[in-house]
């Protein structure tokens, strides 16, 4: 007998991820979703409030995930240790395998998965696709809700009769001429998938998603087990804007770090917050974020800063260790900065997570959706 496909969402503690759970409860009450958290041990009070709260509005249980759960450390310090006590950084991320990715893939293990991921419509990047081919990722918010692996298989260019034939057993009665001229198109350097997708979809989104999932049925996608999926008829793109009013008016609010605090530097005010979810220490931070660590969970900076006193040329910043950045003048410097950044920003939008995403590395997905 077939096994029954799993529909599974991971809350990171972030706001596109506990918007995208409120959405879907919303808008596809049928899809029975298992909601999960993969806690490293070292996540701020802020994301375990929002958990709660979010289980509360969902009416389900969130699974926590622990990595080495019969460790008799926290999943972090566990495998710092294994690590022989390497901090980890954007080039050596085994925190993000180890504490995220491997627990979820055990979780879910060999039965078939569709994953939601609350990758939004304003962003260019794809997130995890995990390597196991039980699980697919489906991205809501995004205008394409499919994964490249999928579009790449279906519009490459030996695939153009079966996706022909596949508009034309579906829409029989409709003007497909556009639609075919677009399809029978080859992928070249001059005429990119990506650029295909998105003339394919601007003509229809419904249409071409009713196309994917026909076609998923040739294949061993988990969806293609499935005779109905409701997403299909899905054609709305979320933006950061859409995020923030999903969770302002679910009432299970903004993430407390999202909100921005007042600082003053040179008689001159400012504002800061975290933009990001994740450990407190998470190396992806700005100078900013580890100030306003600093000042708003001095507890967890002290932590965060003995890491650094255990191991001889650690830091978790490239080029500074947390005791310099914490002298006054330091801070000073930083806060100068970033006011002086803030006021020349081209962006005009009311949150602050813009201007700090304007210069931000792409991060961790599975820890900061
Ligand atoms: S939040 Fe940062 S430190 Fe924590 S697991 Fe993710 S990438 Fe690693």
């Amino acid at each position: 007998m077939s096994k029954k496909t799993r529909h599974v969402l991971g809350i990171s503690g972030g706001k596109d991820s506990a918007a995208l759970a409120i959405y879907l409860r919303n808008k596809y009450p049928e899809l029975d979703i298992e909601y999960y958290t993969c806690d490293t041990g070292k996540e701020l009070s802020e994301t375990y409030e929002l958990i709660d709260k979010l289980e509360v509005y969902l009416g389900k249980k969130i699974t926590r995930l622990m990595a080495a759960e019969d460790s008799s450390q926290d999943p972090f310090d566990h495998f710092y240790n294994i690590y022989g006590r390497y901090l980890p950084s954007s080039s050596s991320r085994w925190c993000t395998k180890k504490l995220k990715l491997d627990p979820f893939e055990e979780f879910v293990g060999t039965e078939p998965v569709i994953s939601y991921v609350g990758i939004r419509g304003d962003e260019d990047r794809e997130g995890y696709i995990s390597k196991k081919t039980n699980i697919q990722s489906i991205f809501p918010f995004r205008k394409s809700i499919w994964s490249e692996d999928v579009i790449t298989k279906l519009l490459k260019n030996e695939n153009i009769p079966a996706v022909i034939e596949i508009y034309n057993f579906l829409f029989k009665d409709k003007d497909l001429n556009r639609i075919i001229e677009i399809v029978n198109q080859p992928v070249s350097t001059r005429f990119t998938i990506q650029q295909k997708l998105n003339l394919l979809l601007d003509q229809d989104i419904k249409s071409f998603n009713a196309v994917v999932f026909e076609y998923l049925k040739l294949t061993d996608y988990p969806l293609g087990k499935e005779s109905y999926f409701p997403l299909i008829d899905n054609d709305e793109i979320l933006v950061r804007d859409d995020i923030f009013k999903l969770l302002r008016e679910s009432g299970v609010g903004v993430p407390a770090y999202y909100e921005k605090m007042e600082f003053e530097i040179d008689g001159k005010k400012g504002e800061y917050a975290r933009s990001r979810s994740g450990c407190y220490f998470c190396f992806f931070q700005q100078k900013i974020e580890w100030v306003w660590l600093y000042e708003q969970h001095p507890d967890l900076f002290e932590k965060a800063k003995e890491y650094e006193n255990l191991k001889d040329g650690f830091t978790w910043n490239q080029n500074e260790s947390l005791e310099t950045l914490s002298t006054t003048e330091r801070i000073e410097s930083i806060k100068r900065e970033f006011v002086n950044r803030t006021n020349k920003s081209k962006t005009k939008s009311p949150y602050l997570i813009d201007i700090l995403d304007d210069t931000e590395e792409e991060g961790c997905a599975s820890c900061f959706i």
